[in-house]
């Protein structure tokens, strides 16, 4: 089976600064580090790594040759990642000697996917495939309408959160996953607890505390322990713990074990520095030492 991931590729450019810039200041950066981000690509990374066959389906501009290189390096199958006119996504990150952060975030390519491509895509695809989306592209809505008609799997991460954006999905989802912030936000803009939504399965993660999976058809809940480490850098684990899941899913392990295998995996990511590009594979995940 496959994975099919609509995401955002971005080039995370991480500028060191002696200070955050106040209004009006121009500030010479003291050095300049460039990765490969977005959640989506850090989510096709994640579930590729995890040892799946995983296609991307995104685009870049011009100048992101380079991240499309990177993530078929990682193993993604990037075939149906388009190159457009328009500039590649991309995150400027400012970061202070105290380790603060100031984003900017260029959506860019990211959002100008056409309908055609997403059907073009899709017409690839085969039934009980999974379809996966985030909030950091357009055309979610429309891929996940073809993906459901096609009887493909549908999860959606809701993320960076919109509520119009969840709503205009959810009554195609299968697999919907959100962070604990992202739950309370939902239930404040729908009146509606998880096990209400109308989505077969709904997985909130909890940071340290772990995720809870809600089985809204056997109507039960199952809550996943985190791993005790010592954080090092948080970003990305939710993508990899997503990735593994769906992973997991595909590769035919029941929801518990893929949800273990997640949770490993997003313990052993917050211990790391970076995205992407330190996103663990499948042995470094079932050898760690927890
Ligand atoms: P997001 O980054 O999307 O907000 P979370 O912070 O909820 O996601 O983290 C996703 C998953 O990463 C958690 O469900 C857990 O498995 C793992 N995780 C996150 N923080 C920690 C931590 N401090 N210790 C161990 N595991 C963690």
């Amino acid at each position: 089976m496959a994975i099919w991931n609509l995401g955002s590729i971005n080039a995370d450019m991480i500028y060191a600064l002696p200070h955050m810039p106040t209004a009006g200041e121009t500030l010479a950066a003291t050095g300049l580090e460039q990765y490969l981000g977005g959640k989506g690509a850090n989510m096709s990374v994640a579930a590729a790594r995890a040892g799946s066959h995983v296609c991307h389906l995104g685009a870049v501009g011009p100048e992101g040759a380079w991240a499309v290189t990177r993530l078929l390096e990682y193993g993604v199958d990037t075939r149906h990642i388009a190159q457009l006119d328009v500039p590649t996504g991309h995150a400027i990150i400012a970061v202070d000697p105290t380790g603060e952060n100031q984003i900017i975030l260029f959506p860019g390519a990211n959002r100008e996917i056409s309908a055609d491509q997403v059907g073009a895509a899709l017409s690839a695809a085969s039934a009980g495939d999974i379809l996966v989306m985030q909030n950091e592209t357009n055309m979610q809505a429309e891929a996940a309408r073809v993906g459901r008609d096609l009887g493909l799997k549908v999860a959606y991460v809701a993320a960076p959160f919109d509520a119009a954006a969840v709503q205009a999905v959810l009554p195609y989802l299968d697999y919907l996953f959100l962070n604990e912030v992202e739950a309370e936000q939902l239930r404040d803009a729908t009146g509606k607890t998880p096990e209400a939504l109308g989505v077969a399965d709904v997985i909130v993660t909890l940071g340290a505390k772990g995720a809870r999976h809600y089985d809204t058809t056997a109507g039960t809940t199952h809550d996943v322990a985190a791993h005790s480490v010592v954080p090092v850098d948080t970003t990305g684990a939710g993508d990899t713990f997503t990735g593994y899941v769906l992973s997991g899913l595909d590769r035919g392990l029941p929801m518990a074990q893929a949800l273990a295998q997640a949770n490993r995996a997003a313990a052993l990511m917050v211990t790391r520095k970076g995205t992407a590009d330190v996103i663990p594979d499948l042995k470094e995940v079932q050898d760690a030492s927890f």
